[in-house]
């Protein structure tokens, strides 16, 4: 039989409502401490901007956890099928767009930042949730992270099973992303990403697995969990971020293009090339190894750095970091090193700090720093 989709939001609802124990209003009070009654600890006012994604999708049929179409639920439906929402913030739903995060370019993104930040600025909003694919979540997180200038908490959130699946894992992870919305322990740790119970730091955060709910990951751990509405932390991002950032989305209107060329053995300079001749600002190498860079392709680099076009080393390795100097001399060819941002968080990050500065110590100044 199939599942229509009013059906499986029930299903959502009644998978949904907290244990009254999470819900029952804040911890008792330590000695010392004036109680707060629950009536008298205002719920925190969280903002929804849904963006598409696998968490608004929908498939034919409740068994169809990986085959559907992403971004289909509107935000009101996704919030209102899940009723335990109510009970830990004031929400209300924005639709900033409808789609599937692959399908994201730097339009979307610079939109996105500019409503959020708005969105930050209003003293009738504690925290921002975005509701998000999980194909591009990482690029969205870690720009947000550069470029809006707040210490409220910003929640991305997303899904690996669409809201029509059995066992759907949106509906937990918007509840938990609204929980940390809310929570004053939240402030100031840059963007963060819901998902699975855990807090990731939208910087370190990157999808490692393309078929599990477990699929995002961070070498350096997550920054803590949520368990039945209550945040635990374990530790805080050090790299800059928010209002420690010295950039502001209310400042940029357009990013440079930035290419990424995925490193392998026997590769063609066209790769570069035509990377270059496409417009691209500055390439970002996702080498082997330490960011290796084949010696028949070194040549075709350095052209590409004398042309004006910055050159930064990341690797394809996915975790550890790209050392300055060792695999290759940069100080003599004026490259840069991505230090331990992926591929794809280099390119955002490249793109930011272009709009600002096309110094090649200046960039590895802010490579080292964000
Ligand atoms: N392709 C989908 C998206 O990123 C995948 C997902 O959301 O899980 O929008």
């Amino acid at each position: 039989m199939r599942a229509t989709l009013p059906i499986a939001l029930m299903a959502l609802m009644a998978g949904t409502i907290l244990p009254a124990t999470a819900l029952e209003g804040p911890a008792p009070a330590r000695p010392g401490e004036a109680a707060t009654t629950p009536a008298a600890a205002a719920k925190p006012r969280v903002v929804i901007v849904a963006t598409g994604g696998t968490i608004a999708g929908a498939g034919a049929d409740a068994a169809n956890s990986a085959t559907y179409q992403a971004a289909k639920v509107p935000v009101d439906k996704l919030i209102a099928a899940v009723p335990a929402i109510a009970q830990v913030a004031e929400v209300r739903g924005e639709q900033a767009f409808q789609i599937a995060s692959e399908s994201f370019t730097n339009a979307q993104l610079i939109q996105l930042a500019k409503q959020v930040s708005a969105l930050v600025k209003r003293d009738d909003v504690d925290g921002v949730v975005i509701t998000h694919g999980t194909d591009t979540v990482e690029e969205t997180a870690y720009f947000l992270d550069l470029v809006v200038k707040t210490d409220k908490p910003i929640v991305m959130v997303a899904s690996m099973r669409p809201s029509t699946a059995i066992s759907a894992d949106g509906a937990l992870n918007l509840l938990d992303a609204v929980v940390v919305a809310g929570a004053k322990d939240a402030r100031a740790k840059g963007v963060l990403l819901t998902m699975n119970d855990e807090i990731q730091a939208g910087r370190d955060t990157t999808k490692r697995v393309n078929i599990k709910p477990s699929a995002f990951f961070s070498q350096w751990g997550p920054l803590g969990m949520v368990v039945e509405g209550k945040t635990y932390w374990f530790r805080a991002p050090v790299k800059r971020h928010g209002t420690t950032s010295e950039f502001d989305i209310d400042g940029i209107d357009s990013l440079p293009e930035v290419a990424i060329v995925y490193g392998s053995g026997n590769m063609h300079p066209e790769a570069y090339t035509s990377a270059v001749a496409g417009g691209a600002k500055a390439i970002i190498h996702a080498g082997t190894g330490n960011g290796s860079v084949a010696g028949y392709l070194v040549d075709t680099l350095k052209d590409i750095r004398a042309k004006g076009v910055q050159v930064i080393r990341s690797s394809r390795v996915g975790d550890g970091f790209v050392l300055r100097n060792a695999e290759q001399p940069d100080d003599k060819y004026d490259w840069v090193v991505a230090h331990d941002l992926n591929p794809q968080k280099a390119k955002i990050l490249a793109a930011v700090a272009l709009t600002k500065t096309q110094d090649t110590k200046d960039l590895q100044r802010i490579f080292w720093e964000y």
